[in-house]
């Protein structure tokens, strides 16, 4: 229980007497080194010093001033890596979608309390958390540094993974999407969602789409020499484009590799870095179309200018995000965007992508409304390049047996 107390929390709330009770069930639980705030403007002040940020935060939704919610935004800002609790007196499904919010902001949430707080629901969801940072050492917990993320690049430690995308009609492997993860030398297997922000923060994200590019379009060209035209999507972010050599360096590698460019998907989403000039990353991928090669925008749906980007950029292919995608068919609202997104793309012209195609119910419901193409783990996990002969033996075989559709698949 000892090292409990070297993990700073903090808690805010503008109830005092709710700080107190927070703290003193926290003190039971072995935690003291307990900071407390009644405001966000005090709390933010302990997040900009290293010696006060906490590890964790317990946070009141309702606030008079600023609010939870808010607080959060504050918090994206600040690139707060802690965790974080919700405890607020709202109803269940407003504290859900507050923790889609938090969750959508990449932050990593314990979970949500209730007021009255129930001390054993704080403990219980406390000690899930404590296994991992009690070991300091534990890969889920460690935080890579930009020279980290530099050396496992220049160590060519990042590894492409595949995920197969399929026709929703006919059961056909349309292509693959690339997936980077990075073979760590002690960490194992790690995702991207932990270092790829960190090489977009700083200026190391050219060097990284570089290596992944160059390997994904290395392997397309092996592919096709064995007969497997796949297409291969990759993913750009808008930062990616900002530099002009981009498109010389995606061309000439198509050229050396004997591919024919529409093969070649290029998947955008939106850099949270990204500048307000987007001139430049315009120019890029008109050209690229007319080079034909395919464009598509990522991650549909959850960005603030998707409708703005469909109106600037020629894409072939929109993908609509996973969120809005498991579980459509029983959820009312996930449906009608899901619904809205495909319309939008059909109306356009546009090959549909659903992603996060994770049972039958999902892949029913594209079925139902005619989707294109579907990716995700019902249809199978990102793959290694040496495991996809087996995978494609076993999905034809899934496809007449189980989900009996007619292939014309070879
Ligand atoms: P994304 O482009 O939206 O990629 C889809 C993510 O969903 C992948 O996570 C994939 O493994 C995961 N996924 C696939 N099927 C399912 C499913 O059925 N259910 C669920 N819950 N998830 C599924 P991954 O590989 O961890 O990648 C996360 C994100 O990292 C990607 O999101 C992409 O934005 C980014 N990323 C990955 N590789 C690269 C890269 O080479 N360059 C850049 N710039 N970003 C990359
Ligand atoms: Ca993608
Ligand atoms: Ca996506």
């Amino acid at each position: 229980m000892d090292s409990a107390s070297t993990i700073k929390i903090l808690i805010l709330d503008d109830d005092t007497f709710m700080l107190k009770l927070l703290s003193r069930m926290l003190v039971k639980l072995g935690y003291t080194a307990i900071a407390m705030c009644d405001n966000g403007s005090d709390a933010l002040k302990k997040i900009d010093h290293a010696d006060t940020c906490p590890d964790l935060i317990l946070l009141d939704l309702n606030m008079p001033n600023m609010d939870g919610i808010e607080f959060v935004r504050y918090l994206v800002d600040r690139q707060y890596h802690g965790k974080l609790i919700l405890v607020s007196g709202e109803d269940e499904r407003m504290l859900k979608t507050a923790e889609k919010l938090v969750h959508a902001h990449k932050i990593p949430m314990l979970g949500y309390v209730h007021k009255p707080v129930d001390p054993d629901k704080l403990a219980e969801i406390l000690l899930g958390w404590k296994a991992d940072v009690l070991n300091p050492l534990s890969p889920n917990r460690k935080i890579y540094s930009a020279n980290d993320t530099k050396s496992a690049i220049a160590n060519r430690e990042l590894v492409n993974y595949y995920q197969p995308k399929v026709s929703v009609e006919t059961g056909d492997v349309v292509g693959v999407e690339t997936l980077v993860r990075w073979h760590h030398p002690q960490d194992g297997v790690i995702m991207p969602d932990r270092f790829i922000h960190v090489a977009e923060e700083n200026n190391l994200i050219d060097d990284l789409t570089r290596l992944v590019l160059t390997q994904a379009i290395v392997q397309a060209g092996e592919w096709h020499r064995d007969g497997q035209t796949l297409r291969v999507s990759i993913n750009v972010t808008m930062e990616n484009l900002a530099s002009l050599n981009f498109q010389d360096m995606v061309v000439n590698l198509v050229n050396e590799n004997n591919l024919p460019p529409q093969k070649i998907v290029i998947e955008i989403t939106e850099s949270q870095v990204m500048g307000s000039d987007t001139r430049i990353p315009l120019e890029i991928l008109t050209r690229l179309r007319l080079k034909r090669f395919h464009l598509s925008i990522d991650d549909f749906g959850t960005g603030h200018s998707s409708l703005s980007q469909l109106r600037d950029i020629p894409f072939n292919e929109l993908k609509i995000d996973q969120g809005f995608v498991h579980r459509a068919w029983t959820d009312d609202t996930l449906r009608a965007i899901y619904d809205a997104s495909l319309a939008v793309g059909k109306q356009l012209g546009m090959d549909i992508v659903a992603e996060g195609v994770e049972d039958r119910d999902d892949w029913e419901l594209l079925r139902q409304t005619g989707c294109d193409m579907a990716q995700g783990n019902f249809i199978s996990r990102p793959l290694l390049p040496a495991d996809l002969p087996r995978w494609m033996a076993e999905w034809h075989s899934r496809v007449s047996t189980e989900l009996l559709i007619g292939s014309t698949a070879s």
